[in-house]
């Protein structure tokens, strides 16, 4: 097992335990700068009524204040999703050097990602920083059996982001 794996395993876990809390969702995230958990999370956005406490930014604002810092030079950020746009950009403002996700946007149901959003992959891509990198797949299997499917037939009340 690689040390990726084992760092998404992890997150996998912070987004089961997300999955059993009412407010939350299961969707989890872990950053690692030196082989260190500096901040992990799992979505917060109805504990906390914030619609920005996704995974990746109750992780980020964790790890600011446990270092004292808002910059995370050569740190690797573990997401069980694909980050969206916000978190995408929040990673590269806040130095993030990797980027790793389990789930893609297209191994889940589409409400999980912004309708007209580009993906982020484009939008890492294109971003001004040429430093960060972002891989998927990591425990795809995994990641992908968290959330809906593609073609599940959510009941639309419960369908978020919509
Ligand atoms: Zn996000």
């Amino acid at each position: 097992m690689t040390q990726d794996e084992d760092y998404m395993r992890r997150a996998v876990a912070l987004a089961e335990a997300g999955g059993r809390t009412e407010g939350a969702s299961p969707i989890g995230c872990v950053i690692v700068l030196d082989g260190e958990v500096i901040g992990e999370a799992h979505n917060e956005v109805d504990i906390l009524h914030d619609p920005t406490a996704h995974a990746e930014m109750v992780a980020m604002r964790r790890a600011g204040k446990r270092l004292g810092t808002s910059e995370f030079r050569g740190a690797t950020l573990y997401s069980t999703l694909q980050p969206c746009g916000m978190c995408s950009m929040a990673s590269i403002w806040g130095k993030i050097g990797r980027i790793v996700y389990g789930a893609g946007r297209d191994d889940v149901h589409h409400m999980y990602f912004e309708g007209a959003q580009l993906d982020t992959i484009d939008f890492v891509v294109d971003a001004f920083r040429d430093d960060i990198s972002l891989e998927g797949g990591i425990l795809k299997r995994e990641c992908t059996a968290l959330l809906h499917k593609p073609d599940e037939a959510v009941p639309v009340e419960e369908q978020g982001n919509l």
